[in-house]
């Protein structure tokens, strides 16, 4: 089973490919996760990301295409997977058309999880994490007990980069501009299926199940 997760930033991308994953038994490839990983351990595609990423930028194509080629080459890869956070532009949907082809796959599903952008810019711009030991908390759903200090070790608590306000609204700006014409490019090619991402986690879940089961299994 192949599936592609496109959606804005905070839709919920992450969360429910990680649930996905679990349930069909297929790797979770979000290339959001392998570029932080390249950033943290300083290697030279991570020197070379982390400027786009504070900015809340893309990383140009090439650096990205190559290292998910890379990936879709693993062992684990060869049964299925879900793409969270690929392709970003049309650029790289072209480059995955072409691997597919390559690999011989052509039965993949493209799931868009819709959002509403006010809501989202209003729940990211609230993310507070720990800077001692990284407790994610929100000042909307799940504020500390004392303002600004971490409920289990008293340190304070700090706002990611990309979680102010204006990176989030740089985020989306180019989510509209680079990303959006995707919903078009695949639904012309009859394989996008939009879920609305407003509800719970279960709620979103629920339905992007219902969408998969019918596309590989009805
Ligand atoms: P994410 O965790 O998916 O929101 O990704 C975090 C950041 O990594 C994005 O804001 C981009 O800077 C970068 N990134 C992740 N995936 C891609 C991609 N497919 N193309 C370009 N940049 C990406």
């Amino acid at each position: 089973m192949r599936l592609l997760l496109i959606g804005p930033p905070g839709a919920g991308k992450g969360t429910q490919a990680t649930i996905i994953s679990k349930k069909y038994g297929i790797p979770q490839i979000a290339t959001g996760d392998m570029l932080r990983e390249e950033v943290k351990n300083k290697t030279e595609l991570g020197m070379k990301a982390k400027a786009y990423m504070d900015k809340g930028e893309l990383v140009p194509d090439s650096l990205v295409i190559s290292m998910l080629e890379k990936r879709l080459k693993e062992k684990d890869a060869s049964k299925g997977f879900i793409l969270d956070g690929f392709p970003r532009t049309v650029a790289q949907a072209d480059a995955l058309a072409d691997k597919f082809k390559e690999m011989h796959i052509d039965k993949f599903l493209v799931i868009e999880l819709k959002v509403d952008e006010e809501n989202i810019i209003k729940r990211l711009s609230a993310r507070r994490v720990c800077s001692s030991c990284g407790k994610i908390y929100n000042l909307l759903t799940e504020p500390p007990k004392k303002d600004n200090v971490c409920d289990d070790c008293n340190a304070p608590l700090y706002q990611r980069d990309d979680d102010k306000e204006s990176t989030i609204r740089e985020r989306f700006k180019v989510y509209n501009s680079k990303t959006a014409p995707l919903i078009d490019y695949y639904t012309k090619k009859g394989m996008l299926k939009t879920v609305s991402a407003d509800g719970s986690i279960e709620e979103i879940n629920k339905a992007i199940i219902a969408v998969i089961d019918k596309a590989f299994n009805g």
